[in-house]
């Protein structure tokens, strides 16, 4: 069995989506196993261009089958609306090409309610989470307080479940938030709606990816998110709230046995981070508008500008190191040809020492990046198709960057479309 985690090294929105379709042709299978909707992986292939939010990158591919693990966040409405916008728009989406683990959680209307009314209680020291009902969905799963997904085919047991739900989360929405309760018949109506809609596509997907690794089917496994926003290892609190690393891979799939013999790391050629939290490397004015506009920045799910910074070596290889990395990806190298000189974050420096390691969370607001100035190339590479055709700059900034990071780079993206990358060469 073949086995391969495309992951985010960095703060996520690195390019993860465009490595999963280019790769996803080499593998049967295409799993997500851990976030939900609050991210998007942006795709660019023959049926257009793509937000995808929960979908696996796989699913334009004609022969991959795509799992939803138990370990994702189901938004069943949401879910829904991305399989019709990908039908209307000719890509198939069937139980066929689909399926979804009787084991994963919903989550439900009051999950992004509560998360909007958080983030509106905290105001100025909000999050800045997208208010897609991520954290209070994982904290309701930790508490085991949700709904399996497998419990659509219990209607009688599922009703009665959903009842004493309510009535707990109904304390915290009036008492705790001053806001109107959740009625009963809403909630029945909107699950029986989209949950009904993506029933055909349940099932037992630990048994199926059980069937399908005895087989000798190959498994990609695409993580939402990246390392620094890990739950356990990353920014925290200004992390998401389950784990983005490869390590959680076999578990959030179905398989909890699975290893993985191929890890490919996605890192961006700069720096992005969106919302809140501290981002020692990060541009300001005219400097971070620029990079932002060449690169378009902006968050695929809410739109929101990204903070932008040159790519920090610091945190990268903390990111490398949890995500335990067998290749890197670099992506977005094209993103950089206006620039005569490319500012790279070597080491931090805190409290009077320069330091290569990654601080403890609380420790990072005094961090100051130090910058070192790499020649630029200066020139539109995106036509570019063959490592030898690429500037000498362009060149020496991938080997330069290989070498600090120490793992080999072998993949760098130079735009969006598919076929839009160079292979390296040493
Ligand atoms: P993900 O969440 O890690 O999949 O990242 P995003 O969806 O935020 O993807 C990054 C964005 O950059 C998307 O709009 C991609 O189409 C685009 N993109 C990916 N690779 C490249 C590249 O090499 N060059 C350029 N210019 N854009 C790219």
């Amino acid at each position: 069995m073949k086995t391969c985690a495309i992951v985010g090294v960095n703060w996520g929105d690195e390019g993860k989506g465009r490595m999963v379709d280019l790769l996803s042709g080499q593998y049967d299978i295409v799993i997500r196993y851990q976030g939900g909707g609050n991210a998007g992986h942006t795709v660019v292939n023959q049926y257009g261009k793509f937000a995808l939010h929960l979908l696996p990158s796989g699913i334009f591919r004609p022969d991959a089958v795509n799992v939803l693990g138990n370990g994702v966040a189901l938004d069943p409405e949401n879910l829904w609306t991305e399989i019709e916008d990908l039908r209307s728009r000719g890509v198939p989406v069937s139980p066929e090409n689909l399926k979804i683990s009787d084991r994963a959680s919903l989550l439900l209307p009051w999950h992004r309610l509560l998360d909007g009314l958080e983030e509106a209680r905290l105001k100025d020291r909000a999050y800045g989470s997208t208010r897609q009902g991520i954290a209070p969905f994982y904290s309701d799963k930790a508490q085991k307080k949700t709904v399996l997904a497998g419990e659509l085919f219990y209607p009688d047991r599922l009703a009665e479940h959903l009842r004493e739900l309510l009535e707990w989360k109904n304390l915290t929405l009036t008492r705790v938030y001053g806001a109107a309760p959740c009625s009963l018949d809403e909630l029945m109506a909107w699950v029986w709606d989209y949950g009904g809609k993506i029933k055909p596509f349940l099932c037992d997907t630990a048994a199926f990816l059980h069937d399908a690794s005895q087989a000798g089917k190959s498994l990609l496994f695409e993580a939402q998110l990246g390392a620094l926003r890990d739950l356990d290892y990353g920014i925290y609190p200004f992390t998401t709230s389950s784990n983005t690393l490869a390590a959680y891979a076999p578990v959030g799939s179905g398989l909890p046995t699975a290893k993985l013999d191929r890890i490919v790391g996605v890192v961006k050629a700069y720096s992005t981070c969106v919302g809140e939290g501290p981002f020692v490397c990060e541009l300001f004015g005219d400097e971070a508008a620029r990079l932002r506009e060449a690169g378009a920045e902006y968050g695929a799910k809410t739109g929101r500008p990204r903070r932008v910074g040159p790519l920090d070596l610091v945190a990268t290889r903390y990111g490398i190191r949890l995500q335990g990395t067998t290749e890197l990806a670099l992506t977005k190298l094209d993103v950089l040809g206006y620039l005569k000189q490319i500012p790279v974050c070597t080491h931090y420096e805190l409290d009077g020492k320069r330091t290569g390691e990654f601080p403890f969370p609380s420790a990072l607001d005094r961090a100051k990046p130090v910058i070192e100035m790499l020649e630029g190339w200066n020139c539109d590479i995106s036509g570019i198709r063959n490592w030898k055709d690429l500037p000498e700059a362009a060149r020496n900034y991938v080997d330069y960057v290989e070498e600090k990071l120490a793992c080999p780079i072998r993949c760098v993206s130079v735009g969006p479309d598919r076929d839009a990358y160079v292979i390296h060469q040493r």
